[in-house]
């Protein structure tokens, strides 16, 4: 399995596999073709269904600029090794009638590409693959997961940790501050961070004040994605807001020192890093049981953690977020990482936080295993219509694209 450094990455939102993997595409091409001075990208299957929605030309823009950058939308051909699939082109001169280079590229989800024709060369750190070796590994040598994670990763994996954290909740006191009423993009969708904070710090139910609280830290997050602010892929930027949620939950009412959120952030990390190798982290390639599915593990097993559970209680709590996310479909409307992903992500949050604590007292009764759940969510994500893809074709997107046609000239009018 990889490094948690090639789970937990830290850029720009909205999409882990739209913005982040397109806009790393797009260096590594211009550092290999330092002298072209204009660029053809083509976008295919999910990059060119919703790349307009996640911004993909924009973070591509950015990379490439000055130069000008021509885009060829092409969301019909779907490629086999992956959906979400990247041409680009360089031209010495505009006016040239034929590219000088051209490289085929994959956004394989959460951040990472692949070059067409290349094997992955990222190298692994942990011998183990499965949840259960890592589970009679820690039993039979009496460490915790945290201690597993720095066994193999060495010490300085806890600066990285540290990193990444200070990054999560640099983007939540963003979120939670932001002034801006509406969200970018057509839908005008309001900012609700701001709101459900202020509500949940003049709340009196304890139960709905810490419930509010949670859902503010996950909104904040996500809102701030949307805004294509800097954030951490936890483990995609569509489902980012879960984990710190979740973590900054725990911190705040349960007053844990940063060192035991850090170690938090370490169980969180094998639990992802088990789904990315086993299954899939990509909305385009197995719908949302990738994206909300593995954050909601991922936190599910840090909440766990953090109240006592041990390594095979832990298992559990990530076992039981991934079975009941089984089926997710991702559908957003108008190809924005909005509805319904950020209302998911508050709501995906509380559901971590009971499932850790239903998990704890589950006392050892269970049928099925982590490995085979994510087994499960790789098939029934395969077997998923495109539709349902990250394509914003089926669901939500199908229905409410009616009424954003309508909508779309008058809601820009009043957001500019
Ligand atoms: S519906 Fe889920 S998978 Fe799709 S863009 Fe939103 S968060 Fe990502």
């Amino acid at each position: 399995m990889y490094s948690l450094r090639e789970l937990y990455r830290i850029g720009m939102g909205p999409s882990s596999s739209h913005t982040i993997g397109p806009s790393t595409i797009a260096r590594m091409f211009r550092e290999e073709y330092p002298d072209m001075k204009f660029f053809k990208v083509f976008l295919f299957g999910s990059l060119g269904a919703t790349g307009k929605g996640h911004f993909t030309d924009k973070a591509i823009e950015t990379v490439l600029a000055p130069h000008k950058v021509e885009f060829v939308w092409q969301p019909e051909v779907v490629l086999t090794r992956h959906t979400n699939a990247m041409r680009i082109e360089g031209f010495k001169h505009e006016s040239d009638k034929k590219p000088m280079c051209s490289k085929l590229y994959y956004s394989i989800g959460g951040g990472a590409v692949i070059e067409d024709g290349k094997d992955d060369t990222i190298q692994h750190v942990y011998p183990d693959n499965r949840m259960r070796d890592i589970q009679r590994f820690c039993n039979e040598n009496n460490i915790s997961l945290p201690e597993y994670v720095e066994k193999y990763e060495g010490v300085e994996i806890w600066d990285f940790c540290k990193e990444i954290w200070d990054t999560m909740n640099a983007c939540i006191d963003r979120g939670l501050n932001a002034t801006q009423k509406y969200l970018p993009a057509a839908l005008l969708l309001e900012r609700k961070a701001p709101r459900v904070f202020k509500t949940a710090m003049e709340e009196s139910n304890p139960i709905v004040k810490n419930d509010a609280l949670a859902s503010a830290f996950a909104l904040a997050v996500s809102e701030e994605n949307a805004s294509m602010g800097v954030m951490v892929t936890a483990p995609t930027c569509g489902s980012a807001g879960v984990l710190p949620g979740v973590l900054r939950y725990a911190q705040e009412v349960y007053n844990l020192p940063e060192e035991t959120i850090l170690k938090g952030l370490a169980v969180a990390g094998i639990i992802g890093l088990l789904a990315k190798h086993n299954a899939s982290l990509s909305g385009a390639e197995v719908g949302c049981q990738g994206e909300i599915g593995v954050s909601t593990s991922m936190a599910a097993a840090a909440m766990c953690y953090f109240l006592g559970g041990t390594t095979d209680q832990i298992e559990r709590a990530a076992e039981i977020a991934m079975e009941h996310s089984l089926g997710l479909t991702c559908d957003p409307i108008g190809g924005f990482v909005m509805i319904p992903c950020i209302e998911r992500n508050a709501n995906a949050t509380l559901r971590a936080i009971h499932t850790a604590s239903y998990a704890k007292v589950l006392a050892g009764s269970y049928r099925i295993s982590y490995d085979e759940i994510l087994h499960t969510m790789y098939e029934t994500g395969l077997d998923m219509n495109a539709g349902y893809k990250e394509t914003s074709i089926d669901g939500l997107a199908k229905y409410y694209d009616k009424l954003l046609d309508e909508d779309m000239k008058r809601r820009e009018q009043l957001l500019y």
